[in-house]
């Protein structure tokens, strides 16, 4: 049987993707501390190159968005551009107590909240800031998602059990 050239160039760019996720980073409003961390897991000392992690100036070429820092209401627009940027299918790391609901900043006058308040997140990472291999280990946490998700035919599957679960808590409405 002939194979089909679209699900091999598929597979090909998924098995690549896997290893090699390239990740952009951006700080909506934090207090540069999480975006040193992440520095220092790019220099040698610990050197995620050596997993085929590529840090990469520009959201249209990245597969994963890294962002730092609670969601100012000056960055909360520019955030969700660059999101919209990136090219499906994309995942979402929010950095640290900031972007998980906003930290030390939560509740100024300036502040949005965490990052789930502008874009969709896949993986929180807990720490103030989180320690390189905790970074790493949301990186790694991504590619799980992103390999679960293609074995099922893409993202949408993991929303419909999200949808799926909301169902059963409130009598049959979605959430
Ligand atoms: S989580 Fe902590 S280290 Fe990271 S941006 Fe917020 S205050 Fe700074």
């Amino acid at each position: 049987m002939a194979a089909d050239p679209v699900s091999l160039s598929k597979r090909l760019v998924n098995w690549a993707r896997l290893r090699s996720p390239w990740i952009t980073l951006y700080n909506s409003g934090g207090c540069n501390a999480c975006d040193i961390e992440i520095l220092a897991c790019l220099i040698p000392r610990f050197d995620v190159e050596r997993f085929g992690i590529l840090a990469k100036g520009s959201p249209r070429h990245a597969d994963i968005l890294v962002v730092t820092g609670p969601v100012t209401l000056k960055q909360a627009p520019r955030l969700r551009r660059v999101w919209e940027q990136i090219p499906e299918p994309k995942y979402v790391i929010a950095t640290g107590a900031c972007g998980a609901g906003g930290g030390v900043f939560q509740g100024l006058y300036h502040v949005v909240g965490g990052v789930d308040q502008v874009i969709p997140v896949d993986v929180f990472m807990a720490g103030c800031p989180p320690r390189p291999d905790e970074i790493i280990n949301a990186v790694v946490t991504c590619l799980t998602l992103m390999k679960e998700d293609l074995d099922h035919g893409g993202r949408a599957w993991r929303q419909k059990g999200k949808e799926d679960a909301g169902k059963n808590v409130i009598g049959g409405t979605a959430v």
